[in-house]
């Protein structure tokens, strides 16, 4: 646990929350501020900032379990789809910086926005990225 991170008090159950799900990894709870009905955080019980930071093991346990809760989650509200967000640092949005995943359910014609513009890949942005993988 880390000193002063909400969510490892959430996750470890210092602090109360509307629980989902909890195994000896994970607590899964409902987003105080939610995006839609349904909205729920997945967060490993131990400290990690963010996806670079979380263990191997934890990070394919973490999808596994948003596929699980989110199948319950679309399927009780008949939601037609659902949004598994993930943010790192505060550029990509991220506020709380213990890792979390999250599930929104999401209807045809909502006003949800999790998008971006599309934007345009330039021949030379597309050769220098190449390159990252070619090392
Ligand atoms: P992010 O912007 O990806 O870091 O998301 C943080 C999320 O945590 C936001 O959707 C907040 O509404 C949610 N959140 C922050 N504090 C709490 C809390 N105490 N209980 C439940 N959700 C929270
Ligand atoms: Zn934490």
């Amino acid at each position: 646990m880390e000193d002063n991170c909400i969510f490892c008090k959430i996750a470890n159950g210092e602090i109360p929350s509307a629980t989902v799900y909890e195994d000896e990894t994970f607590r899964a709870i409902l987003d105080l501020s939610p995006a839609a009905k349904g909205h729920t955080l997945i967060l490993p019980k131990a400290h990690a900032a963010n996806l670079f930071e979380l263990p191997d093991e934890t990070a394919a346990k973490a999808l596994m379990l948003a596929k699980k809760l989110g199948a319950v989650l679309k399927e009780g509200l008949h939601a037609d789809g659902l949004n598994v967000v993930q943010n790192n640092g505060e550029a990509a949005g991220q506020t709380v910086l213990h890792f979390h995943m999250h599930l929104i359910p999401r209807y045809s014609g909502d006003t949800v926005n999790v998008g971006w513009k599309p934007g345009h890949l330039t021949d030379e942005d597309r050769d220098e990225v190449l390159k990252l993988f070619q090392k």
